[in-house]
């Protein structure tokens, strides 16, 4: 039997047994609409709500929760049933929730900035596995209301299409959240990009650029040597015509890396050209990489550089790095011991 958020309706209908079709939608409804657990299920017979809790078990069990920024920073260790572990991170606003979902256990793109890429690659996640930390998300959010999903958490989205893509119809169609407010993150692999813009979502597309020369770009994101900045923009440039929406660069500032009077004028160059937002963090620490963030006062002048020079740039508030749960930090319990010692993010 499947878990219960890989389970297709008919799975649910065959947990139910020999039920009129009406219980099957009314549980499906349940599950994603509602987002409730089978024993909350008022509307079921009890022995059905103790049936639907035994026949589809879920698939995440927590391993550890940790909390940062006073509790509106939630993180989740996840042990899965082959004991492969991921990390889904929850942020409160004052009256919405975002939370930032796992694709992939582990990350084979090798980014050496990133957490996730040092530890490298174990698994891809399951439609259900993908789908049910949201729905965890959405009940720990309470009583806000879950708006938005980031794939932002470990592993690649892109190379985990096949698991994605349901996923992304899963929360739109099912959990009810609006296609505007799934925002799916790629190193930038280009066939999947293209493959995205097909679905007829019309989702959000985050590009982690981090550079904007290819000699610098194929030395912290390897994936460039596959996929040089010419076919990455020539892809951002087809999504925008595609789907009508603006792709998102995410950059993370390295200091006296990627932070230099010149990126600034080359990241405005690529981003005006594709009509794209950037969206700059500071680099957060983590195990493996030894150069540090850029300073506050240098992250508000890259920006205002890129302000002047007409692109569209916002700086990002960090998040739960007291709890290793900021971007890029995620590894989800690998004890990398090399490089210096963990510092504390000082934004
Ligand atoms: N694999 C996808 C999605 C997960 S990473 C991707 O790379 O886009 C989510 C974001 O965190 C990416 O933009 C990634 O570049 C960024 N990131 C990785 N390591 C980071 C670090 N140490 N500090 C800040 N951002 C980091
Ligand atoms: Fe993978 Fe993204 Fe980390 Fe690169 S930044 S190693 S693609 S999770």
């Amino acid at each position: 039997m499947p878990t219960r958020y890989d389970a297709g309706p008919e799975d649910v209908a065959a947990a139910l047994g020999d039920q009129p079709a009406f219980r099957a939608r009314q549980v499906w409804d349940g599950l994603y609409r509602r987002a409730i657990e089978p024993g909350e299920m008022t509307d079921l017979p009890l022995r059905l709500r103790q049936q639907l809790a035994d026949e589809l078990p879920l698939a995440l069990e927590p391993e550890l929760v940790s909390e940062a920024d006073g509790g509106d920073t939630v993180k989740w260790l996840w042990r899965l049933q082959d004991g492969a572990l991921v990390e889904t991170v929850l942020m409160h606003y004052a009256e919405r929730a975002t939370v930032c979902v796992s694709s992939q256990a582990g990350c084979a793109m090798g980014c050496s900035f990133c957490a996730t890429g040092q530890a490298g690659f174990e698994r891809h996640l399951t439609t259900g596995e993908i789908v049910e930390q949201v729905v965890r998300a959405v009940q720990r959010a309470r009583p806000r209301r879950l708006s938005n999903v980031v794939f932002m958490g470990m592993g690649e989205p892109m190379a985990n299409l096949d698991h994605v893509i349901p996923a992304l119809h899963r929360l739109h169609d099912d959990v009810g959240i609006s296609a505007r407010h799934l925002t799916v993150s790629t190193v930038g692999l280009v066939p999947g990009i293209e493959r995205l813009a097909t679905t007829g979502l019309p989702v959000n597309l985050a590009v982690s650029l981090h550079a904007a020369d290819d000699e610098l770009r194929d030395t912290l994101v390897p994936v460039n040597r596959r996929h040089p900045l010419e076919s990455l923009m020539a892809a951002c440039r087809g999504w925008f015509e595609g789907t009508g929406r603006r792709v998102s660069f995410e950059w993370a500032l390295i200091a006296g890396v990627n932070d230099r009077p010149v990126d600034v004028r080359r990241l405005a160059d690529l981003a005006r050209d594709v009509r794209a937002h950037v969206n700059l963090i500071p680099l957060n620490p983590t195990p493996g990489y030894a150069t540090p963030g850029t300073p506050p006062a240098g992250v508000q002048r890259f920006k205002d550089g890129l302000v002047e020079l007409g692109v569209n740039a916002t700086v990002r508030r960090n998040r739960g790095t007291g709890i290793d749960a900021a971007c890029g930090q995620l590894r989800a319990g690998h004890e990398v011991t090399i490089g210096r010692r963990r510092r504390r993010a000082a934004v």
